[in-house]
Order: structure tokens, then sequence, then C-alpha cells
């Protein structure tokens, strides 16, 4: 019989993380303090982030960064994540290319954010902090975080972007289930809050505010700090746990990708999957595709500046350096809630800049089409943000059924839909719309 997925026993877990700064060429540029324009130690990032999580930011130097072995212990909680070789979307799209994705959806909360939301709590506890906070979009990183807190004896507080916290109430409800204390962003319970309430009293919320109001909060409270889903670039070390995976379960199949597609949001789990199999670019010139798929109403990749802007609306954050479509940008209210973001990491804004990868934009009907084909080729109904991962391989694949290769693509199934069934529900209703900008 013809072997369908491939799995890791738990001592074949990796044991370190990739940090792939310490492998480029061009390295990253640094953060600034936006007040005195110097670059950014990592002792200035200490006020609002954990202290090992700012160190990791701005290693440069070491590729491999041991896992910590309680982090370790909880990821077999979940993983290996399983490898799927997707022979139901190949037949259905009747392509020679062979299809893989590392399905990301298994994990206790349902996507791949758990991965750094373990290492964030464990280090924040071994720090001695009694309080994390954070902002959530959709609602996965805000679960995954309060999981973790949970874990690791913590208390989290979560903003959650209004419009999100309106349209996918069970996300708030499991939050709350881990113990977590969630508030609609903006809200009146902080300075950036206010003013942006004062300023537009229907104010939606986006990521940017939510992050203001998370960070103000980190600020003003002892024992708090605050912790990131995404853009960061210890977000990305720490999920490059998907991609070293998948680069033993690829051996197992006795395939290597000749194209690695993901999702981009702020560009983690982009990073997550593809930096370890980029490694072998970087050093051995393998010819491999990197593509981030992200949404045609916000296309920071395709179309952003590559500049200093702030992560935040209210300005908070450090500059980075990175494409951006501008930190007051207002993405429509799109259903991949997880993609909403104006800017992309440090990081992966380097390598695009180097042309070791590319972007695909995809629009939100097509990004449906592609994740309801998906289901009833593979029975796992994709989340909304992972839905652009699939268009841009189906793409591809189809692409090989015109030129008859037999190319190896592989992608990164960040999560379900399980969540997200009331976006189906008004795309199958024929409400949604594509936007762009
Ligand atoms: C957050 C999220 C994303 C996008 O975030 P990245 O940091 O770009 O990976 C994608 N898919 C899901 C399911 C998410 O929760």
């Amino acid at each position: 019989m013809r072997q369908k997925r491939y799995i890791l026993e738990e001592k074949e877990i990796p044991e370190k993380w990739y940090n792939i700064q310490a492998d480029m060429k061009t390295k990253p540029m640094p953060l600034l303090n936006p007040q005195t324009r110097q670059p950014m130690r990592a002792e200035d990032l200490f006020p609002v982030f954990c202290e090992e999580c700012s160190r990791q930011e701005l290693n440069t130097t070491d590729s491999w960064i041991e896992i910590p072995e309680k982090v370790r212990e909880m990821y077999t909680y979940y993983r290996s994540t399983p490898l799927v070789r997707a022979y139901g979307l190949e037949e259905a799209l009747d392509t020679p290319a062979h299809i893989y994705f590392k399905n990301e959806s298994v994990s206790p909360v349902g996507s791949h954010k758990l991965n750094s939301a373990l290492a964030q709590a464990y280090y924040a506890k071994e720090e001695g902090l009694t309080n994390v906070t954070t902002e959530t979009g959709a609602g996965q990183w805000g679960t995954a975080l309060s999981y973790a807190a949970r874990l690791f004896g913590l208390e989290a507080a979560v903003y959650q972007v209004k419009i999100s916290y309106e349209q996918k109430p069970y996300r708030r409800s499991m939050m709350q289930v881990f113990g977590a204390q969630v508030t609609p962003s903006p809200s009146m319970s902080t300075r950036a809050g206010k003013d942006i309430l004062t300023d537009c009293p229907t104010h939606q919320g986006s990521l940017g505010t939510a992050i203001s109001e998370a960070v103000e909060l980190a600020r003003m409270t002892p024992g708090c700090k605050y912790t990131l889903g995404s853009v960061m670039s210890h977000v990305s070390l720490h999920q490059t746990i998907i991609g070293l995976e998948a680069e033993k379960q690829m051996e197992m199949a006795g395939e290597y990708p000749d194209v690695v597609v993901a999702c981009f949001g702020g560009g983690s789990n982009f990073g997550g999957i593809t930096f370890p199999f980029m490694r072998h670019t970087i050093l051995e010139g393998r010819k491999t595709r990197y593509i981030a798929a992200e949404p045609a109403s916000c296309p920071k990749l395709t179309k952003g500046k590559f500049e200093y802007d702030f992560g935040d609306e209210a300005g908070y954050t450090p500059l980075l350096p990175m494409f951006t479509l501008g930190h007051k940008f207002k993405p429509a209210n799109i259903h991949a809630g997880g993609l909403r973001y104006h800017g992309a990491g440090v990081i992966v804004s380097q390598l695009l800049k180097d042309g070791l990868m590319e972007a695909a934009d995809i629009r939100q009907l097509d990004s449906f089409e592609a994740g309801c084909l998906f289901a009833k080729a593979e029975g796992i109904v994709p989340a909304p943000e992972s839905c652009h991962a699939i268009r841009a391989t189906i793409d591809e694949a189809l692409k090989c059924r015109e030129s008859g290769e037999k190319k190896v693509i592989l992608f990164n199934l960040t999560g379900h839909g399980m969540m997200d069934m009331s976006a189906y529900d008004q795309y199958l209703a024929g409400n949604l719309i594509n936007y762009t900008i």
C-alpha cells in the first residue's frame, strides 16, 4: 500500500531550533529606537519582551539554539505533526506534481501558533514573571498563548481585535476556558485604545492597535511582559520546528521539495517551514523556490515598501526594517484574520530583498475556492489563512499539469477551519467579495 502519512517518533523530534540569521549573507538591518534612531541592543528590549526572547531576537551568530527540555516535552503532546502526501488533491487536479503538506492543524489549539507560545511562556516563567499579555486577531495566537500560559502557571491578558471578537465568539470562549482575560480592542482600558476610540468610535480594531494596547499594559504592569505570535525573529526561530521535522519526514518519503509554500501574515509559519530548507540554498546552493502566499487585500510583500516602520499602529514598538504598507494601513475585513497585518518580519523582508524568496497575492474568493477543493479531496477543512497557501500550491500544481513537470511541492497547513465555519457559510452563500488595494 502507498504511504500517506509520515510521523516521527518522539525521540526524533528536533532538539534545536534553526537560526537562519547566523547563516544569512546579508544580515537583517538593526531595529532602531524611534526616539534616538540608534540600533537597539537586547537589553533595550527587556522592558517589553522576555530577556531570553530579546537575546534570540538579535542573535546573528548561533545557527542552532537548544530547545529547553520542558518545551520539548510539551511539544510531544502533539508533535511530530504529520507530513501528508496529498494524493487526493493530486488526483483532483490531475497533476503529475507530488504534493505534500505539513499538518500543523493537529495542535491542541488548532494551529502552528502553539510552537512559539510554549517557548515564550516557558521563558517568561523562568524569568520569574507572573503575567503575560498579547494581542490576537482571529484568536489563534491568543488561544495558543492562553493555553501555554496555563501550562506554565502564568496569567494571560489578551486584547482581541474587535471585529474578530464579534465574528469569532468561540475562539474567545476557548481563551476563557483556558483562564485568560479577553478584552475587545480598541478598548478604553489603555491610552492607545482611548485615543483611537476618541478619534473613531466605530473603529473595528486591527492587529496594530491591539499590539499597542498589549505593549502598554506590559509596560505599566510589574511582573508582566508582552508576547508576540508573529513578525519577530524569535517567533520564526521557534517555528523552525516545523521545517526541521518536515526535512526528516521528506527524507522518509525519499523526496526533497522543489517548491515550499506557506501563507503569510507576519512571516512566522513561512519562516518556520522554509528556513531549514533555505539553509541548503544559502550554504549549498540548492535550487528550491519559496513562495509566500499573502492576501491581495494586504499585499505588503508585492506592493509594500522596504523601509523603517513601526510594528503597531500607535508607534510603541522599535522601528523595524521591513516591507510594509504603513503602520496606519487599515486592511479590508477579510476572513483570514491572521493575515491582516501591515508589515513583514525583518528576516523575511531581507530575504525578499535579496531574491531568496518570492510572493504571490491571493484573492479572497480564490482562497476559499481552493480551501473547499482541498477539503473535498483530503477531508480537512482548512483555516481561511491556510487556504492562501493551498491556492498558491494549486496554481503551481496546475502549471505542472501544463508542462508535464513532476515537481515536489510542500506546503504548510497552518490550521483547521473548524472555528471559522461562519466564514465558509458566507462564502457558500455567495456573500464574500474580493478586495485589492
Ligand atoms: C497566525 C496565523 C497565520 C499567519 O501568521 P504567520 O506569522 O504569518 O505564520 C496563518 N495561519 C494561521 C492558522 C494562523 O493562526
